[in-house]
C-alpha cells in the first residue's frame, strides 16, 4: 500500500520531536519541522530556525520570513502553495551557523521530507542549505558560493542520476535545484533586494514551464 505524503511527514515529525542526535535539543524551545503543502511542487529549504521560529515551531516567521513572504507574493505564491523547511530543525544558540555535525545528523530528516513531498523544484536558500541539498544529490564537492550560483537551475545529468539518493524504493533523480540568496542576506545588504526579486522571477518562469 502506498503511504501518502501526510503519513510520511507525520512519521518524520514523530521522530524529530524527541530527537537528541545532536546537542541542539538541549537549548531549543521547539523543533521546527516544516510547514506548507504536503504535495507541493516547490520546496524551500532554509538554514536553521531563529528565535521567532524556535518560539512558534514554524519556519520563517521572523524578519527573514517577512521577506520570504513578500518574495512569494511577488510571484503570486502563498505559503499554502509551497513547503518550507530548514536544513537543521533546531535553533543553534545565538543564531550561530549550524556545524557540519549538526547538519549531518539532521540531514536524514530533510531527505525523508524530500521523499515524502517529491517536489519538482527544491529552492535552497543560502550557502548552508545549498551545500546540504547539493550533497544529498551528490553535488557537494567544490561547490561555488551562492554569489556565483544563485538563480541557476541544476538539473539531473548523468552523474547526478548515478549518485541520486534513494530512500527505500524511491529514486529522487528528476528533481531540479535552484539555489537562491537567503532572504536574511537582504537585511544586511539591501542591494540584494533586486537580485532576489529577479531570481524569484526566474523561479516563477521555471515553475510555469514545469506545469
Ligand atoms: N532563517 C532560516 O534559515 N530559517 C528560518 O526558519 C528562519 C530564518
Amino acid at each position: 500500500m502506498e503511504i501518502d505524503s501526510t503519513d510520511k511527514l507525520r512519521s518524520i515529525r514523530d521522530d524529530v520531536i524527541p530527537c537528541t542526535q545532536c546537542d541542539l535539543y538541549k537549548s531549543r524551545t521547539n523543533p521546527v519541522i516544516g510547514q506548507g503543502n504536503h504535495d507541493a511542487d516547490i520546496m524551500f529549504v532554509g538554514e536553521a530556525p531563529g528565535e521567532e521560529e524556535d518560539k512558534n515551531a514554524m519556519p520563517f516567521v521572523g524578519p527573514a520570513g517577512k521577506i520570504l513572504d513578500k518574495l512569494l507574493a511577488y510571484i503570486k505564491l502563498e505559503r499554502k502553495d509551497v513547503y518550507i523547511t530548514n536544513t537543521v530543525k533546531c535553533r543553534p544558540p545565538n543564531n550561530a551557523d549550524p556545524t557540519d555535525e549538526q547538519k549531518k545528523e539532521c540531514s536524514s530528516y530533510l531527505t525523508r521530507q524530500i521523499d515524502a513531498i517529491k517536489p519538482k523544484i527544491i529552492v535552497s536558500l543560502g550557502n548552508h542549505a545549498t551545500k546540504t541539498v547539493m550533497e544529498l544529490f551528490g553535488h557537494g564537492e567544490k561547490l561555488p558560493t551562492i554569489s556565483k550560483i544563485h538563480g541557476e537551475l541544476f538539473k539531473p545529468d548523468r552523474s547526478f542520476q548515478e549518485v541520486s539518493i534513494n530512500v527505500g524504493e524511491v529514486e529522487m533523480a528528476g528533481m531540479k535545484i535552484m539555489p537562491l540568496y537567503h532572504p536574511a542576506a537582504m537585511l544586511h545588504n539591501p542591494l540584494l533586494s533586486q537580485v532576489l526579486r529577479s531570481d524569484f522571477k526566474r523561479l516563477k518562469a521555471v515553475i510555469d514551464s514545469n506545469r
